[in-house]
């Protein structure tokens, strides 16, 4: 436990009692170069938690802060406090950048750190899941990337559906984050993906069947081999989500990225630090003085990478509150091999083109922005490594842009982006050790939960805010999985 002359008083902020799960005050605190909340829960008494494990990157990442886009509309109508009245409320500081669509809560696992809390209790009807996409367009308009989930999205009897379904609206990109057993069952379903241009979101923690016996209950490292085998063999483009563990899986980290740079069709990598919200992950055993943040999976990114990935190519992402996210774009060289994207352009161009899209180069002035830098590219002094393959590859983007033939559609961009671009996220969910309110405030991944679901916790905190008839909540992950399960 940290004592008054262990540490330097930095703020105050919102969060959790890790006991009862009640909203206390944190006081965010320095001490030996890492930052940590310091609580008081009238009921339970003290808690203490790490938060990030580098001051230097915490206080610089709060540097990226950028307005955030309003959306099109609101399903709360009235702010009633926070988070009472989320979902979202006129004072929520973000759109909806990623949907996240749990269609079930059955799952053919049972992970000691699941992130939600799967019950076997529904499969979403159909219906209700044309409310949620009704929703998400009055909101939105249209959306670059909608996300299904779960539970294990595959054992939905309707998955096939509601993925053709969304090919009919205004969605560019369609990922499905599953664990991919399914896949195994019905290899077809990797063809019908495929065909419907959806990337398959595959949860892969390492390839050691230590690894999935701590985190999965069970030895999956030769199911996980074979589903990545079915996915390069059937040319279907897929990302690789990493639930990062300290003392489980850091060491995984080299054999990933090798993996990663080495296959086409993976397009992205999400390294998730571990987060105990759901049915295990609030009994997996840890210390949360202790825990992997941000700072330190680029440590062992950079790390395992073999020299090409450095820290200073990972930047928080101002979409999101900057503490949420870090990440990096790569762009393929013509010659093979990859550079860093933050390493070519002014960052001022860059924070523009990623500030409210966590997607690269996805509106028209994106592309007019990522010209105006190849220009200036083009007179810089040299310095610049692997400038001239650099600017090749972005040439070859452009050019590929100006021939759409259907014009300029997000759908259109991504499809040619990714066959250039890759990119590394590092994603930190927030528990209840971790939670912090003001980071809620700003977040842009959200999973919509159509009427008649309970807000359990919320409803208890207070009295929610009427809502717009017919429309369904977007709940900001965090506050959702930590208040609302
Ligand atoms: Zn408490």
């Amino acid at each position: 436990m940290l004592t008054l002359e262990d540490y330097t008083y930095f703020t105050t902020t919102r969060s959790l009692c890790p006991a009862c799960g009640g909203l206390v005050d944190a006081k965010v605190v320095f001490s030996k170069g890492k930052v940590y909340f310091l609580k008081h829960c009238p009921k339970d008494g003290p808690s203490q938690a790490l938060v990030c494990g580098d001051v230097a990157w915490y206080l610089d990442s709060l540097t990226y802060l950028k307005p955030g886009t309003e959306p099109k509309a609101r399903s709360v109508e009235t702010y009633a406090g926070c988070p009472t009245s989320c979902g979202l409320c006129p004072q929520h500081q973000q759109h909806t950048c990623v949907p996240i669509i749990e269609i079930t809560d059955h799952c053919d696992l049972k992970c000691p750190l699941c992130l939600v809390k799967n019950r076997d209790s529904f499969f979403l009807p159909f219906e209700k899941f044309q409310g949620i996409m009704d929703t998400l367009e009055r909101c939105e308009g249209s959306l670059n990337l909608v996300n299904l989930s779960g539970g294990e999205p595959t054992l939905h009897p309707e998955f096939r559906r509601f993925v053709e379904h969304l090919a009919s609206r205004k969605v560019a990109k369609t990922s499905v984050s599953t664990n991919g057993l399914g896949l195994l069952k019905q290899p077809d379903l990797v063809d019908f993906l495929k065909d419907h241009g959806v990337v398959v979101s595959l949860q892969l923690d390492g390839f050691e069947p230590a690894t999935y016996k701590s985190l999965r209950g069970t030895d999956l490292s030769a199911d996980k081999k074979r589903v990545l085998d079915l996915l390069i063999r059937r040319e279907a483009p897929f990302s690789m989500t990493v639930t990062m563990v300290r003392g489980v899986n850091e060491a995984e980290v080299p054999g990933l990225l090798e993996l990663f740079f080495k296959t086409d069709q993976a397009l992205s990598m999400m390294f998730q630090p571990c987060c105990h919200t759901g049915t295990g992950g609030a009994s997996f055993g840890r210390d949360p003085m202790d825990i992997l943040t941000i700072p330190d999976v680029v440590r062992l990114i950079a790390d395992g990478s073999g020299g090409s990935l450095k820290r200073s190519d990972f930047l928080p992402l101002p979409c999101s509150h900057p503490a949420c996210f870090a990440l990096t774009y790569l762009i393929k060289l013509p010659g093979g091999g990859f550079t860093p994207i933050p390493r070519i352009f002014e960052l001022d161009d860059y924070l523009d083109v990623i500030k409210n899209n966590a997607l690269f180069g996805m509106d028209e002035g994106n592309v007019g922005r990522i010209k105006d830098s190849i220009y200036r590219l083009w007179t810089a002094s040299g310095s610049i490594p692997d400038r001239s393959g650099a600017l090749k590859s972005i040439k070859a983007i452009l050019s590929e842009l100006n021939e759409l033939k259907s014009g300029f559609s997000p759908k259109a961009v991504m499809s040619v982006t990714e066959k250039h671009v890759k990119s590394i996220f590092i994603h930190h969910f927030m528990d209840s050790h971790t939670f912090d309110l003001s980071r809620a405030v700003k977040c842009c991944q959200h999973y919509p939960i159509p009427d008649g679901r309970p807000l359990s916790r919320l409803d208890r905190s207070g009295t929610p805010a009427p809502e717009t008839p017919g429309a369904c909540r977007l709940m900001p992950a965090c506050v959702f999985n930590n208040l609302c399960r």
